[in-house]
C-alpha cells in the first residue's frame, strides 16, 4: 500500500567519516542514497526527507572565521540556511536525473525551512552542542573576550592542544513555520526536502516577529516534528548502523527487532541508547508512534526497503489496542 514516509538522512548518506567533503565526494554519496529513495518512490511512496548538516556546517564555519579579516562571518541561523540550500540542491538535482531516467517524473524540491524553539527550553540554561572549529587555550580566551555571547567548553581531555569549542542550546522542536506549504507541497505528489540539518531554529521576539536564534535542533527529532505535520504513516530514520542494540558495543549486544512502544520505553528508560547519537532517534520514533504514527523504524540504508517491509531494522509500533 503507498505510504507516506518521512525519512532522516544521517550523516552517511551525504558525507562518510573518513572523506574531506569535496563536492564529488558528496554528490557520489547522494547518489547511492538516492538510488534507494528513488526505489522507494518506484513502489508508489511519498517520501518526504530530511537530512543532518553537521559536517557541512562545521566546515562552512571554518571558512566563516578564516575569512573573517575580509568578509563578516554570518551567524549560526544564517550558516543553517546555507547548508539546507547546498544539501537540497544536491539532493534534487540527483534525484531528478534519477527519476527521468526512470520515466518517472515527479517533481523534486528542497525548502529553506524554520522551526520554531523556544528560549526558555532548559538546553538555553547549559547548553549542549558544539558547533565550528576546535581551539587551543588561548584562542578560546580570545574569542570568548571578542563574542561575549559565545559559551565555550572543553570538549576533549586535557592532553589535546585544540580542544575547547563553541557550545550552542539543541532546543526540542515545535512546529514547523512553513507547515501550511510544505502539507501541500506533499499533497500535491511533490518530493520535499525540508527541515534540513533540523532546520534553522527562529523563536518569536517580544513584537510576535520571527528571529533566528543561536541554536542546532536535532534533525531526528526535527524529523518526527514533519512526520506529524505531513502526516506520515512511517518515520525512517537511516544511519550507519543496522539497528538500535541493547547493550552496545558490549559481548551481549543484541539488535532490537519489531517493540511496541511500551516496550521502546522501557529499553530508553534503562540507558541503552546513547545521548547525542541512537538516543535522539529513539526519542523521535517514540514520540512520531505516540503522535498516532503506523510505524517508526531506525536501520541503515542499505536496508531501508527491507526495513519498509518488516525484513530488517528496528521497528517501533503502537501498544495494541486494549478494550
Ligand atoms: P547520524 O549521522 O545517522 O545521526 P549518529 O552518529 O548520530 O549518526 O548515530 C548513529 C550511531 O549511534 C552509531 O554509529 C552508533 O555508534 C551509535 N550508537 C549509540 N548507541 C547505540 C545503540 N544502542 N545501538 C546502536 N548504535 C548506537
Ligand atoms: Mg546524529
Amino acid at each position: 500500500m503507498r505510504k507516506t514516509i518521512v525519512i532522516a538522512l544521517g550523516g552517511n548518506a551525504i558525507k562518510q567519516a573518513d572523506e574531506k567533503g569535496t563536492a564529488e565526494e558528496q554528490f557520489k554519496n547522494v547518489q547511492t542514497t538516492c538510488a534507494q529513495l528513488v526505489s522507494m518512490l518506484k513502489f508508489g511512496h511519498r517520501l518526504v526527507i530530511t537530512h543532518g548538516n553537521g559536517p557541512q556546517a562545521g566546515n562552512l564555519l571554518i571558512q566563516q572565521e578564516a575569512a573573517v579579516g575580509e568578509i563578516p562571518p554570518q551567524p549560526l541561523d544564517i550558516c543553517g540556511a546555507m547548508t539546507q540550500g547546498q544539501i537540497g540542491y544536491m539532493f534534487q538535482q540527483t534525484m531528478q536525473n534519477m527519476l527521468w531516467k526512470e520515466k518517472l517524473p515527479l517533481p523534486v524540491v528542497s525548502i529553506v525551512n524554520q522551526v520554531l524553539v523556544s528560549e526558555d527550553d532548559p538546553d538555553y540554561q547549559d547548553p549542549t552542542k558544539p558547533v565550528g572549529p576546535f581551539y587551543a587555550e588561548a584562542e578560546a580566551a580570545k574569542i570568548k573576550k571578542e563574542r561575549p555571547d559565545y559559551v565555550i567548553k572543553e570538549v576533549k581531555p586535557k592532553s589535546v592542544e585544540k580542544r575547547f569549542r563553541r557550545v550552542v542550546p539543541s532546543p526540542d522542536p515545535i512546529r514547523n513555520i512553513e507547515y501550511i506549504a510544505i502539507r501541500r507541497m506533499v499533497d500535491a505528489g511533490i518530493v520535499v526536502i525540508a527541515s534540513g540539518g533540523g532546520g534553522v531554529p527562529v523563536v518569536y521576539d517580544k513584537n510576535e516577529n520571527l528571529r533566528g536564534t543561536a541554536a542546532v535542533i536535532d534533525k531526528d527529532k526535527a524529523g518526527a516534528r514533519l512526520a506529524e505535520v505531513v502526516g506520515a504513516d512511517m518515520f525512517l530514520v537511516l544511519t550507519d548502523v543496522d539497528a538500535a542494540k541493547i547493550n552496545y558495543g558490549t559481548p551481549q549486544e543484541k539488535a532490537v527487532r519489531t517493540v511496541t512502544l511500551s516496550e521502546m520505553k522501557k529499553l530508553h528508560k534503562e540507558g541503552h541508547f546513547k545521548a547525542g547519537s541512537m538516543g535522539p532517534k529513539v526519542l523521535a520514533c517514540m514520540r512520531f508512534i505516540e503522535w498516532g504514527g503506523e510505524c517508526a523504524i531506525i536501520t541503515s540504508l542499505d536496508k531501508a526497503v527491507d526495513a519498509l517491509v518488516g525484513k530488517a531494522g528496528t521497528r517501533v509500533v503502537p501498544d495494541p489496542v486494549k478494550e
